[in-house]
């Protein structure tokens, strides 16, 4: 069997350089890899409702910046099929059957859903739905039969919890699903994008991001105002580059040719940080050239947005022409299940023959 990838993203708000770096890149390098068989590009709109219940416009209205951003950043919908989570019915009753296979405790151990429970401050009020949309998540990637799902540190319990949904269905009802496995970001400091105001991660939720999207002026400020060592007080003070968010951003984005192109008088990383460790180098100088490389990164991304967003009626004709596609494909994998579970009575031959000899005594 071929190799095929799923992944997404919930419409919360547009993409940020954290998706950037932990998901979307590797996207269009292995769709354009020839690779894969087959890609699915989800936009997971039923997942951002389990924590957005009261505010379906912000979702409705982030379905298609989601959209614009993939497509911005070179996803091909010739070469990767996107849908809309919620327009595949089919992944419900999935993730119905898998909800028989997972305990309470089981997901109370998420650590990922822990973290996002406290950020949200659900403690006292944690929706059914949130706390079971680790078992959604595996019925969306299994009924893609994904092999790959790459995707930013934060994913990894949920594509362990496929995994184990995966082996305790095939061990029960027979060989059907396939495990997938997660791909990383090979680089570290793209596991997990620190936000720019230095806390753990880069997100929508925390106002703390830099969008694909943001104008040039944007980033600038973003950039100039990023945390960074707070005791690097005076230009000759020695400097940590450890925790430093420029830095962090620079091990994320900075190529060696860029010294050569923006900044001659160091050679590599490696040289830069060792100069802002003894100290003589000022914040501000190395926050542009980080704005720099953001920029050349950032343009022509918002140069294809800008032709994208003048013709709105085909980014919805994309998506709904891959949500059609993807329904036919978890459609066959539903019929897969339904067999094993043997609840596919009517198609059962052995069961009506089987019931009538029963009852003909
Ligand atoms: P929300 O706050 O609504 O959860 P989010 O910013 O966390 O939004 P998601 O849609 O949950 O974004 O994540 C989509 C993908 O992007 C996942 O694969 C996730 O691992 C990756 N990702 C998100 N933020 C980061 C980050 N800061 N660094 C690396 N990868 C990230
Ligand atoms: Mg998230």
């Amino acid at each position: 069997m071929g190799k095929i990838i799923l992944t997404g993203d919930r419409p919360t708000g547009r993409l940020h350089l954290g998706h950037f770096v932990g998901s979307l890149r590797r996207r269009v390098e292995l769709q354009n890899s020839g690779l894969f068989d087959k890609i699915f590009i989800m936009i997971a709109d039923a997942q951002a409702l389990t924590d957005n219940a009261d505010n379906p416009e912000k979702i409705r209205q982030n379905i298609i910046e989601v959209a614009l951003d993939y497509l911005s950043c070179g996803i091909d919908p010739a070469k990767s099929t996107i849908f809309i989570q919620s327009q595949v019915a089919e992944l419900c009753e999935l993730a119905f059957y898998y909800m028989n296979l997972v305990t309470v405790s089981r997901l109370q151990r998420n650590p990922t859903v822990k973290t996002e429970i406290q950020m949200r401050n659900f403690e006292t009020s944690i929706p059914v739905g949130f706390f079971t949309y680790p078992i959604s998540q595996a019925s969306d990637i299994t009924a893609f039969r994904a092999t790959t799902v790459p995707a930013g540190e934060d994913q990894q319990p949920m594509i362990e919890q496929a995994r184990e949904i995966v082996r305790r269905f095939n061990g029960i009802y027979g060989d059907t699903l396939v495990e997938p496995e997660i791909l990383l970001p090979d680089n570290a400091a793209c596991m997990r994008l620190p936000g720019t105001d230095g806390k753990a991660k880069m997100s929508k939720s925390l106002g703390n991001c830099i969008y694909l999207s943001d104008t040039s002026e944007e980033v600038r400020k973003r950039v100039m105002s990023m945390y960074t060592d707070p005791d690097h007080i005076r230009v000759e003070d020695p400097g940590k580059v450890e925790g430093n968010t420029v830095f962090t951003y620079l091990d994320a984005f900075c190529r060696p040719e860029h010294f050569a192109q923006y900044w001659p008088d160091y050679s590599s990383l490696d040289e830069l940080k060792a100069h802002y460790m003894r100290g003589g180098l000022g914040d501000v100088k190395v926050k542009k050239f980080l704005y720099a490389i953001l920029e050349e990164l950032l343009t022509p991304i918002r140069e294809r947005r800008k032709e994208w967003e003048k013709d709105i009626p085909a980014v919805f004709d994309i998506l709904k022409r891959g949500s059609e596609a993807a329904r036919e494909v978890a459609a066959g994998t539903l019929a897969d299940v339904r067999r094993a579970m043997r609840i596919d009575y009517f198609d059962d031959a052995e069961l009506i023959a089987e019931q009538s000899r029963k009852f003909q005594g």
